[in-house]
Parts: C-alpha cells; structure tokens; sequence
C-alpha cells in the first residue's frame, strides 16, 4: 500500500473531453460547438478592442503588484455595483450591497456556497433541472445537499413554469435557491419578466435565498435589460447573492474576472456580512489577482471605454443572433424534417437541440461536429463557414 495506490481516476469532464477529441480529430471541417467559448465570424476568440486600449493604458503607467485588499479592487468592486444596481442609488446609497472580485464567476459561486454553509449548514440548494453542470459539484462541494427544480419542458422547449413554481413554493424555508438570470446554460430557455416576478414573491412568502448567477450580463438583450432580475430582487426587500462573470461579456476567459455581490437589509448588516465574507476569502485564496480585473475596472470607469465595451457585446450579441437565425434557415435548406423555430427564441451563448445522445454521437462520428451528448450547442461558436457543415450534419442525424 502506497500513499496514492488507493486513488481511482476521476471521470473526464465532459465538455474538456470532448475537446481532446475534436483536437485529435483529422478532418478538416471539423466544428466544435461543444465548449461555451464565444468565437468571432473568424472563428477566434476575441480580444476586445477597449480591453486593448485598457491594456495599453495599464501598460503606460505600469504598478507595482502588492497583494490586494482581501475583497479586491475597489474601482472594480464600484464598476460591478453600476452594472447591477445602475438604476438603483438608492438602495446602493444605503448601504445594502457589497461586492468581491472573485476568480471568475465559479470563484463567486464558491465563496458565496462556503459563507452560506456557515450560515445555514443545514440548508439544501436547488439548482435547475438542467443546470451548469458545475452548479452541483460546487455546491456539494461546499458540503450542502443539491435537488434540482424542474425547469427545461423537453415539448415546448421552454420553461415548465408550473412544476418549477410547484416544486419552490414546497422548498423548505432557507432553502438556497440558484436562479440563472438569463441566458439559461445550457438550455438558452429564460423566464419571462412577469415570471420572474413570480419567483421573487415565492421566495418572499416561503423565505428562500435566491443566488442569482449571472454569468452571461449583456449577452440577452443588453446590460440594463438583463440585469432585471437583479432589480426585482433588489426591489423586493429580500436579501440575496448574485455571482457576476466577465469571461464571456469581456472574454477574458484565461484572467478569472468574476464578482459576488451581496444584497442585504442595512448598511450595519452589510458591514458585518463583508467582514464574515472576507474570511471566507482568506482561507480559500487570501486576495485576488491583479491584472484581469484592473482591465475591466479601466473598462466601467471610463465613458469613451465603456461606450466602447457595451458596443462590443453589442456586436456579440447581435452576432449570436444571426447565427440562431441562419442555422434556422440552413437547417430548413438541409431538408431537416423537423421544426426548429426554437433556436431562435433561446437566448444567450446555447441551444438545446432537442438531439438525443445517439444522434450526438452519430453527428460527431460521422460529421466531425461536435456537440454535447445532451444536445447543447454552443450558437457563438458559429460562423457562416461552418453553419452549412452543422446544419447538414443534424439534418442528416434526424
Ligand atoms: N455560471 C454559468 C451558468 C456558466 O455558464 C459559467 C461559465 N461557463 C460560470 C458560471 C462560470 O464562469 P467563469 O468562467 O467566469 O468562472
């Protein structure tokens, strides 16, 4: 017996895995549509021009890099309240929210699941059926028992709205309750805003704790319009968490720029939770890094920059748009014998197909495109050189 003799291989991640594959992959039309990775028409991936004009002014007044403040960049930490509460000074002016730069939004999630176990260690966390499949990793990680609520409706391709509010109203109280507040990974199917203001009052009534993840602000209908859910929460009095992610919307993958926000009920509160949060952050990583975040912190608190940025997710956005449209088209001229109308109400990076696990495989064996065995693609991987190889692909898996 040898210290590590008993250690089994972990199972692969799923969605890494499949990369392996595609990368060992000889044909040349091959398409991966498998990872969530926003790619431009050149299939690349971006590097924005206001981050480059951001990088170079970080680069013209260069810093020595102390360790930062436990909760990160302040200039930061304001540019992520804007972003989520613009429209809100009053509540931010009392007082009622903090925010963390985190490790991207799975480091938001992480910190915000640690605080909670310690506060509510007997809580259980529901997260969506489907969900991020991280969600329930990092949840039981942090030592909580995971359900999931039903959400996706395979007939309609949209939410299940009744079970899903069926199955919260019976959630006991402080139930943690993450919510995805647009562009739903992996289904792209959201709630409407008048569903949303069914959420927060059942969350109200029976005293659940929403954590909203946030991962894909701007990449729906436009900052503003996508932080709705944020708002209603924030207007409904109740306290909660939002993990924020700049991966996609600043694709700044590789930086882990991330935020937890934290909403609570007075200024004193606030303090407290703050300082309780910051040790949290303490024994998981002790401070944050510098680079990722001061880039987007240049970014938020700059006019010309921010125009810029919003601009480009603008571009992203819209771009994703015309894919969802295009594939619709193509797979119609494909001769797919099915209804695809769907694709183009889903929002945000991904699309639920509607294949099965067999079709999947039959369309990566045969057709070297490459999608997830629960028949999510990514529509930002995408392109007008590649859209006629995937739409003839599923048309022809059917
Ligand atoms: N939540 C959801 C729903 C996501 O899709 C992702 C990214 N795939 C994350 C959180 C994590 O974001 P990050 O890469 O910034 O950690």
């Amino acid at each position: 017996m040898t210290l590590f003799s008993s250690v089994e291989l972990a199972p692969r991640d799923p969605i890494l895995g499949l990369y392996e594959t595609f990368n060992a992959d000889s044909n040349p039309n091959k398409v991966n549509l498998g990872v969530g990775v926003y790619f431009t028409e050149e299939g690349k991936i971006p590097l924005l021009r206001a981050v480059q004009v951001a990088e170079k002014m970080i680069l013209e007044n260069p810093k020595a890099r102390g360790y930062l403040p436990i909760e990160g960049i302040a200039a930061y930490n304001n540019g992520v309240q804007q972003l989520l509460f613009s429209s809100e000074t009053e509540m931010t002016g009392a007082g009622r929210s903090a925010s963390f730069e985190t490790l991207g939004g799975t480091g938001a999630l992480k910190v915000g699941a640690d605080f909670l176990k310690r506060l509510k260690p007997n809580a259980k966390v529901a997260i969506s059926d489907p969900s991020w499949e991280n969600h329930r990793a990092l949840f039981e990680g942090a030592g909580f028992e995971v359900v999931n609520y039903p959400y996706y409706d395979p007939t309609t391709r949209g939410v299940n709205f009744t079970e899903m509010k069926a199955y919260l109203s019976a959630m006991p109280a402080d139930s943690i309750i993450v919510l995805h507040a647009c562009c739903h990974n992996p289904t792209g199917a959201d709630l409407s805003p008048a569903q949303w203001e069914e959420v927060v009052t059942i969350c109200q009534e029976k005293k659940l704790i929403p954590f909203l993840d946030l991962a894909y602000q701007g990449f729906a209908d436009g900052i503003f319009e996508d932080g709705l859910a944020v708002r209603l929460f924030t207007q409904s009095g109740l306290s909660f968490f939002i993990a924020s992610s700049f991966s996609k919307s600043f694709s700044l993958y590789g930086e882990r720029v991330g935020a937890l926000s934290v909403v609570t009920q007075s200024k004193e509160e606030t303090a407290k939770v703050v300082s309780q949060i910051k040790r949290v952050i303490r024994t998981n990583y002790s401070n944050p890094p510098t680079h990722g975040a001061t880039i987007v912190a240049t970014v938020l608190n700059d006019t010309a920059l921010r125009n810029m940025w919003e601009q480009e997710l603008m571009e992203m956005r819209d771009r994703i748009k015309a894919m969802r449209e295009l594939l619709v088209t193509e797979l119609k001229a494909a001769g797919a014998n099915k209804d695809f109308e769907f694709i183009k109400v889903q929002r945000g990076m991904f699309s639920y197909t509607g294949l099965s696990k067999e079709q999947v495989d039959r369309l990566i064996n045969e057709h070297s495109v490459y999608a997830v065995g629960t028949g999510r693609i990514c529509v930002a991987s995408l392109n007008t050189k590649n859209i006629k190889t995937v739409a003839q692909g599923i048309a022809a898996v059917l």
